[in-house]
């Protein structure tokens, strides 16, 4: 058990989750007709509706079933977007955003479907949604105002509730409610869509993908390689480049689950709407067990460079609203946003598919991914496969995120390869990292002791900017496309294939 003195960082599914089915490593040559590189929801989804269709199926996975993101997230299933629905109203009208959230809706009803005919325990719940307005304030008013214009627009059924139907047991100023929405825990459903991945459908695990041949659907590893007909990267972000990184921002996230004595907070999704952007949910396991869940403090990835912890501020909150017990889990996890607010999913190329840009709504977004690339692939019409294509006409929409983005990717690759770094070696405080110049290069170092430094390149190996330190999770972050690495230079997430090459101090 954790306590609030000692936070290693683990999300709360896999804290509490128990021991996982393992699934072996790739060895050797194999062959299939689907490669899907990528064991978290999206992945899983597309494979098991390709197997139910008999497709011979590999997931190729390069730690646990569920282990990414999908294990990091709230668990949260809710037909609306993290991009407010005026928003996409105003960007797509009300045909388009209509057919977003009849989408979403369906891929809700696909995931209570395949829990309820497969038995899978995950504690799925139709709950309620709200946004939540602690202090009266113009923004938030307005903002709420907004949101239910819109949603009168797109015949949306949002309800307004009285201050004296407010839910919490902490008092808000307004609130907004959408009914029949749903919760889970998010590895137990991928873990127990792993159970019910049909038989032609392999799994590997512990098995990164190093290089992809695209053209010819061939994936290899270390120790292996697979070739098969089409290639589907449920990567939550595609490996390598595809021109439609430039277009996809990673944002970073902290959560805190924290047990709490009494059943005092209700049953939903509650997001709140005042400057915190908190997301907050209760989670109550089969031993009557109740744990608060909180997620807020966004920050793009590689540009939180303070020591500072966020969990304080986070135990602050829910410790002024509830009664807290003594356990702890602490994460953090990043999203991919679009210039455009909708996800990306379709084909790059005649065997290379993609799903990518869920924003922090990819659990049913990565759903409907796998509908989407499983239809296209069984070559049947699915209908909202043309909303989601990356070369969606939405040039215009997405222009000033893109030119915005691009302007701050160039800066930080100028900046970081061309001008000095202004930390030494000598600046590095034991348990912290640096970047410092060593000859023409850079060096990102860990210092472990007082003479004791673990250094890697500081080259990020996707596009080649200079990677951060991240001293909340002790890793090197890139800000530009969102790779990050340990502090032996191995890939965690993001773009990147290749690790940060290992370094020392006395060679320059
Ligand atoms: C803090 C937070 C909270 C969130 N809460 C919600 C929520 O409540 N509701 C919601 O709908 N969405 C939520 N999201 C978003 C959601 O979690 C993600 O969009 C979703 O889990 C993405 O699923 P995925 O399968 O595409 O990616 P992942 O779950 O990240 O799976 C990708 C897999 O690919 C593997 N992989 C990567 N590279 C390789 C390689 N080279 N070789 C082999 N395998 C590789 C990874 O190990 C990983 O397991 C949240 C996100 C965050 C950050």
């Amino acid at each position: 058990m954790q306590t609030k003195n000692s936070l290693p960082l683990q999300s709360l599914w896999e804290a509490t989750g128990g021991a996982a089915q393992s699934f072996p490593q790739l060895q050797g040559s194999e062959s299939t007709e689907v490669i899907i590189i990528g064991g978290g929801i999206s992945g899983l989804t597309t494979a098991y509706l390709l197997g139910k269709a008999g497709i011979a199926v590999a997931v190729i996975e390069a730690r646990k079933i569920g282990m990414g993101t999908t294990a990091c997230s709230t668990g949260n299933l809710y037909e609306l977007t993290s991009t407010p629905l005026s928003a996409i109203l105003s960007s797509y009208g009300s045909t388009t955003a209509k057919r977003v959230y009849q989408s979403r809706a369906r891929a809700i009803d696909f995931m209570e479907e395949l829990v309820f005919t497969n038995g899978i325990d995950c504690d799925f719940k139709r709950v309620p949604f709200h946004y939540y307005l602690e202090k009266s304030s113009t923004k938030g008013e307005s903002f709420l105002a907004r949101e239910l214009a819109a949603a009168r627009v797109c015949q949306f059924a949002v309800k307004k509730l009285k201050a004296s139907q407010n839910p919490l047991p902490f008092a808000v100023d307004r609130l907004l409610r959408i009914a029949n929405q749903g919760q889970i825990n998010p590895l137990a459903y991928v873990r127990g869509l792993a159970k019910q991945l049909p038989p032609s459908v392999k799994v590997y695990e512990q098995s990164p993908v190093l290089r992809i041949d695209a053209q010819g659907a061939r994936v290899f590893t270390g120790e292996g390689e697979l070739s098969g007909k089409i290639v589907v990267m449920a990567t939550h972000i595609p490996k390598g480049f595809l021109t439609m990184q430039i277009k996809l921002a990673g944002i970073r996230e902290i959560a805190l689950a924290v047990d709490t004595i009494d059943e005092a907070m209700p049953p939903g999704i509650f997001w709140g709407i005042d400057h915190e952007e908190y997301s907050l949910r209760r989670y109550s396991n089969k031993e009557k067990k109740h744990y608060l869940v909180l997620i807020g403090d966004l920050h793009k990835t590689g540009h939180r460079t303070a020591s500072e912890t966020p969990f304080a501020t986070f135990e602050r909150y829910l410790g002024e609203r509830f009664v807290l017990g003594n356990e702890r889990y602490g994460w953090a996890a990043q999203s991919y946003y679009s210039a455009d607010a909708l996800p990306y999913i379709g084909k790059d190329s005649e065997k290379l598919y993609y799903m990518t840009g869920f924003s922090a709504d990819g659990l049913v977004f990565g759903s409907l991914a796998g509908m989407i690339v499983s239809d296209s692939i069984l070559k049947r019409k699915n209908p909202w496969a043309d909303l989601y294509q990356s070369e969606r006409c939405a040039m215009i929409r997405s222009l000033r995120a893109v030119i915005q983005e691009g302007f701050e990717v160039s800066c930080h690759f100028l900046a970081g390869r061309y001008l000095p770094s202004k930390e030494a070696l000598a600046d590095i405080e034991v348990g912290e990292g640096g970047v410092i110049n060593h000859g023409c290069k850079k060096l990102a170092v860990y210092r472990q002791g007082a003479d004791a430094y673990q250094c890697v390149s500081a080259v990020c190996t996707h596009l080649g900017c200079i990677v951060r330190y991240n001293p909340l999770e002790k890793s090197w972050d890139c800000p530009c496309h969102s790779s990050r690495f340990d502090l032996e230079g191995r890939v965690i997430e993001g773009p990147a294939l290749e690790n940060l090459e290992k370094r020392s101090l006395e060679r320059k």
